[in-house]
């Protein structure tokens, strides 16, 4: 009997297990569609200088408009993204869309903004700054414009001397490098003096402990002080109420971004925020 119970429980997890890995399958088919199809889009969210209050860049999120599902998080698809390998021409799409679109921005007159784009660790191969050449070379867009953002998780086993050579190579093409999701990756800081990164991204866990909790609001003191002291830039993500912005003005952070201000918008949405009144 206990054999027969046995088995049925494995039959129980073989089915759940097939239902999950057919669920995937399909989505992995829809996403490879997705793109040839134009459901992924892309929003900006604003970053602010704290010290001016000026929107000095945005940072582009991509979404996934599903045509029974509606409009997707990239929490829900970037990670099949990732795992299919779809992340790469995914990801070059993001950076051309992106690109071109903070160029026509610039071309409507608007002040000469920054824009961010997430990389996916999937995504650094040498190929990359190739890409990236192309796409500021095709676009028009500066150099100086461009933040690639990564995170620690390139440098969690050291920094071995491809991915070296991958940031130099974006380095000297004059674009620039932000650690996303600075303190949650469990890696050694010790890339933060060999390799041209130029901001930290404070996590938005830490931010929004500011308030609540002590030592979230020491971290942010602390990952603060580590850029001042290696002389880089430091803005935080997810701040949500004027008191988080507060202990960062006060800790000399430089820039913000978060629902306090503004969630991420669609490009036309954006573009209203951005205008100089009048325009
Ligand atoms: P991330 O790069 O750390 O982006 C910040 C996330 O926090 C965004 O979520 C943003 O909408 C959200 N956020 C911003 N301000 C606040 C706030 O005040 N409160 C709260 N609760 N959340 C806030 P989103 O757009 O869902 O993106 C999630 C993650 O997906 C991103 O984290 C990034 O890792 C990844 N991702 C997004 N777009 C791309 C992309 O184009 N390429 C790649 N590879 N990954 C992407
Ligand atoms: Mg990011
Ligand atoms: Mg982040
Ligand atoms: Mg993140």
């Amino acid at each position: 009997h206990a054999k027969d119970c046995g088995r049925k429980t494995f039959q129980f997890y073989s089915a759940e297990m097939t239902a999950r890995v057919e669920k995937r399958l399909t989505m992995e088919t829809e996403l490879r569609h997705a793109l040839e199809r134009g459901e992924l889009e892309l929003h900006y969210q604003p970053q602010l200088d704290i010290a001016t209050g000026r929107i000095v860049g945005m940072e582009a999120l991509v979404r996934w408009r599903h045509p029974q599902k509606g409009m997707m998080p990239p929490a829900e698809f970037i990670p099949i993204a990732e795992e299919s390998g779809l992340i790469v021409p995914i990801g070059e799409w993001i950076m051309r869309t992106a690109c071109r679109q903070a160029m026509a921005w610039q071309a409507q007159g608007l002040p000469e903004l920054q824009l961010a784009i997430n990389l996916s660790a999937r995504q650094f191969k040498p190929e990359l700054a190739g890409l990236v050449k192309e796409v500021l070379a095709e676009t028009g867009l500066p150099a100086r414009c461009l933040e690639l953002e990564i995170t620690e998780s390139l440098f969690i086993e050291g920094t071995d001397s491809e991915t070296a050579s991958i940031l130099a190579h974006l380095k000297a093409l004059g674009v620039s490098l932000a650690i996303d999701d600075f303190g949650t990756g469990y890696s050694s800081l010790s890339y933060l003096k060999c390799l041209p990164v130029n901001k930290l991204k404070i996590d938005q866990s830490f931010v929004q402990g500011i308030s609540s909790n002590p030592e979230d609001a020491s971290l942010v003191k602390a990952i603060i002080a580590i850029a001042r002291s290696l002389n880089l830039r430091v803005i935080a993500e997810g701040v949500e109420t004027e008191a988080q912005l507060h202990y960062l003005r006060e800790h000399g952070c430089d820039y913000m971004q978060g629902y306090y201000y503004s969630r991420a918008l669609p490009a036309g949405a954006f573009v209203e925020l951005v205008k100089p009144a009048g325009a």
